[in-house]
């Protein structure tokens, strides 16, 4: 289940090039205007009987659609804030291409993090792990995990494992998206192994090379092959 409370975001980073909602020749949203959206408090909204809208026991992925941690949306994130922390009853899962903005976008009573929010940080290629993800580890947060999506290259997340709860990684989709390695993938996994870290191989990319080859998979398989290399290691955990 997703919850958008704003729309609208725009290039920040390598893996943002080819974005499926803000790129340059994405149709779909195609601006770049932050908007709230009129989910924006749809998590405490309540029926007419009182209780929730949203059921308890669910995970929310927050601003997959667009940036948590946008500066325009400073002003209305100290709102979702106080949402995320009425609905304790939700896990809030945010991902994030803009973790340089964590700190100065806390909460007041944030401390070491709310239980019942896991934030991820998107790395895309090795010189943007190396900038990102020693920031990461040493932000206050309960629950962490690490997307390389869309993976550009071979990375060494090695260094970077230990207190994080998990790593996804994907190849780009599109017409125009760049070639995802099986190789990288299957490296990405035995770092996982090692260091004792779930990981999920969430979707092939649009141009997936395996064995020295290239190849083109539609958009609705590209997570179905994923899956049926049967490479995941989620020891039952459930992120999505
Ligand atoms: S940060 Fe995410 S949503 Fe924003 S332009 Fe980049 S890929 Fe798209």
């Amino acid at each position: 289940m997703n919850w958008e409370p704003w729309s609208g975001c725009y290039m920040i980073s390598d893996g943002c090039s080819h974005c499926y909602f803000y790129g340059p020749h994405a149709k779909r949203y195609g601006q770049n205007t932050i908007t709230k959206t009129d989910k924006f408090d749809w998590p405490i909204r309540k029926k007419a009987n009182g209780e929730y809208n949203i059921k308890g026991d669910k995970i929310l992925a927050t601003c997959f659609a667009t940036d948590f941690f946008l500066p325009e949306a400073d002003e209305w994130r100290k709102e979702v804030w106080a949402m995320i922390k009425q609905r304790q009853d939700i896990d809030f899962l945010i991902l994030t291409k803009r973790i340089d903005r964590f700190m100065e976008s806390l909460p007041d009573d944030w401390e070491d993090g709310y239980d019942n929010v896991n934030i991820g940080c998107t790395v895309e290629t090795q010189a943007i792990a190396d900038y990102r993800l020693p920031l990461f580890l040493s932000y206050p947060m309960k629950r962490k995990f690490i997307s390389c999506s869309p993976m550009l290259e071979a990375i060494d997340l090695t260094p970077y494992l230990d207190g994080v709860d998990h790593v996804t990684v994907s190849g780009e989709s599109g017409k125009e998206a760049r070639e995802c390695n099986y190789d990288w993938i299957l490296s990405i996994r035995e770092q996982c192994v090692k260091a004792n870290v779930t990981f999920w191989f969430k979707s092939t990319g649009t141009f997936f090379k395996r064995d020295g080859v290239v190849e083109k998979i539609n958009p609705f398989k590209q997570t179905t092959l994923a899956k049926t290399l049967n490479i995941n290691i989620l020891d039952g955990k459930k992120l999505f």
